[in-house]
């Protein structure tokens, strides 16, 4: 039987970018380039370097199944220790020499069963699998406040930590109340001299403590390999059972509501914590987990302001009821733009068709992977991936997963171009439609899971049944599949689905 050997290109060395091409190494497929328009590895990580960043899932269950680290510093590891983890994957993969640092991808065209690539350095190529792994929160959404460009001090996003500030003794603003905006302000309220915190909308805040793991525990997990499997294991089913709690109504839900109501109430203040009370369920929006934001928000160098912004002026932030805030620094801890996937990616599938006709009613993928009309692409935290307080480098890799069994499929010469077929398309996105009443995150309030419908864009259900629709062998009459060398053709397409690999095999460290 024959066996091609397939070129693929990777957009974006990020967490899921790399996960993507260790998956495509570990299958022996070495004909791939990751494209970076960074000069670093690492996405989301390298982007957001502000004070208190953590990851707010745990250590143990936020990292890839096979290069466990067993030297995580705390529960929840800091950002720059997480950066330094894909950093090092990337150098002990080998990585490095196929990622073109400094390029971005400006267009991609499907012609002739293949993409043809264009990127921001004049580079073109071209391949046989285009792979997206753009990240999900990676364009800043910065509010135009009147006057913004006035102001004397530093302003900045979040995502673009100006380190020339020194915080001591500064009065800071952070406007945004989400895990961004909460972390940041829990990260410097010792330093800052005043820190004033602009809140459109409270958030509920789920209490966690942050413990430091003991040499003891780490000496374990290095010389005891299986207990990162099963500290996996216990998170991966402990988060299985909380995002129940996400996805359908019932005990679940109350439980983690009256949890955070009772974290709400050690908020001392009457007025404080009415401020701080949202008009809305816990987790309708992402819910923020800390266990320092009320403490530090309590701080008497700490102060909540709940009046709408109305206009920035050299000296600081003008609040609507006509108070000037006098600022040294101004941080927008204003979100991302969620709905942005593979843009600004010219991406032109099939017969001339772009991604911004495909996707004229919003982003939507089959199975969160694929898009009709575009053969051979493919997207890693695609529209409606599982991206809801999980670990998205286990989402990344069973879509990694998913991904690499049709490039098999391709190489035993089943096919030369593979794509969803709009109905497929429709039904899996009526299916997910129907089952989004019944989630938290349409129970009434903004957040930026809600899609373009209305709707959320995420994933309805819970992150196993993900896995199992990724992993189980793809229905036949959803994909159109062209050409192929006939020589695996007669194979079932069931025979070539085998069952995923087993997981930590261990990487030399
Ligand atoms: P976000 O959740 O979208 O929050 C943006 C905040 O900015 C909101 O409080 C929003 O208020 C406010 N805002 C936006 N425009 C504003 C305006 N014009 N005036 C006043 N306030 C405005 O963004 P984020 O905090 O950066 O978090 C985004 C996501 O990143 C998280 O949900 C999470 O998925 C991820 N993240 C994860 C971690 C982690 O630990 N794993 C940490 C940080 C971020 P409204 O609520 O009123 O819109």
């Amino acid at each position: 039987m024959s066996s091609r050997n397939p070129s693929v290109a990777i957009i974006g060395a990020g967490m899921s970018g790399l996960c993507m091409a260790i998956r495509l190494l570990q299958a022996g497929i070495n004909r791939f380039v990751i494209y970076e328009k960074g000069s670093d590895v690492g996405g989301t990580w390298r982007d957001n370097t502000y004070p208190g960043l953590y990851c707010d899932v745990p250590s143990r269950f936020y990292q890839y199944t096979f290069a466990p680290d067993p030297d995580w510093s705390r529960f929840f590891s800091p950002g720059e220790e997480i950066q330094r983890y894909f950093s090092g994957v990337a150098d002990r993969y080998g990585l490095r020499g196929r990622i073109r640092f400094g390029t971005e991808v400006v267009s991609a065209e499907f012609a002739g069963d293949r993409w043809h690539i264009r990127t921001s350095t004049g580079e073109e190529s071209t391949v046989d699998f285009l792979v997206s792994a753009t990240g999900v929160l990676h364009h800043p959404r910065s509010p135009d406040f009147p006057g913004l460009e006035s102001f004397s001090g530093k302003v900045f996003h979040s995502a673009r930590w100006d380190h020339s500030l020194d915080p001591r003794g500064k009065r800071i603003a952070v406007v945004g109340t989400g895990s961004t905006g909460v972390q940041i302000v829990c990260g410097l309220a010792v330093t800052a001299g005043r820190l004033e915190l602009f809140q459109r909308t409270a958030q509920w805040i789920f209490p966690a403590p942050n413990p430091r793991y003991t040499t003891v525990g780490k000496r374990a997990h290095r010389s005891i390999p299986w207990l990162s499997r099963l500290a996996y294991m216990t998170y991966r089913a402990l988060f299985e059972a909380y995002t129940k709690a996400f996805t359908k109504p019932g005990l679940r839900r109350r439980f983690i509501a009256a949890v955070c109501r009772a974290n709400l109430r050690t908020v001392r203040d009457p007025e404080l914590r009415r401020k701080l009370t949202p008009d809305y369920q816990p987790m309708c929006k992402r819910l923020v987990i800390s266990g320092e934001f009320y403490r530090a928000v309590q701080r008497d160098n700490v102060q909540l302001v709940t009046d709408r912004i109305d206009h920035i002026e050299p000296r600081g932030i003008v609040t609507d009821d006509g108070e000037l805030h006098e600022l040294d620094a101004i941080v927008l801890a204003t979100g991302f733009d969620a709905h942005a996937y593979v843009r600004p990616v010219r991406l032109i599938g099939r017969d001339g068709l772009t991604l911004e006709e495909a996707w004229q009613d919003g982003p939507r993928a089959h199975n969160t992977v694929a898009v009709p009309g575009f053969p051979n692409f493919f997207m890693l935290m695609g529209p409606h991936s599982p991206v809801a307080n999980y670990a998205l480098t286990a989402i990344a890799e069973n879509q990694a997963e998913h991904i690499l069994r049709w490039i098999r499929r391709w190489q035993q010469g089943e096919f030369d171009s593979v794509a969803p077929t709009p109905q497929a398309l429709e039904r899996f996105h009526a299916t997910l439609r129907t089952a989004m009443p019944a989630t938290v995150w349409a129970s009434g309030c903004d957040s930026w899971y809600i899609g373009q419908d209305g709707l959320p864009e995420v994933w309805p259900f819970t992150p196993a049944e993900h896995r199992k629709l990724l992993l189980s062998p793809p229905d036949p009459a959803d994909y159109e599949l062209r050409g192929g060398t006939g020589a695996g053709q007669a194979v079932a397409a069931t025979a070539r689905w085998r069952p995923a690999p087993s997981r930590f095999r261990g990487v030399p460290r």
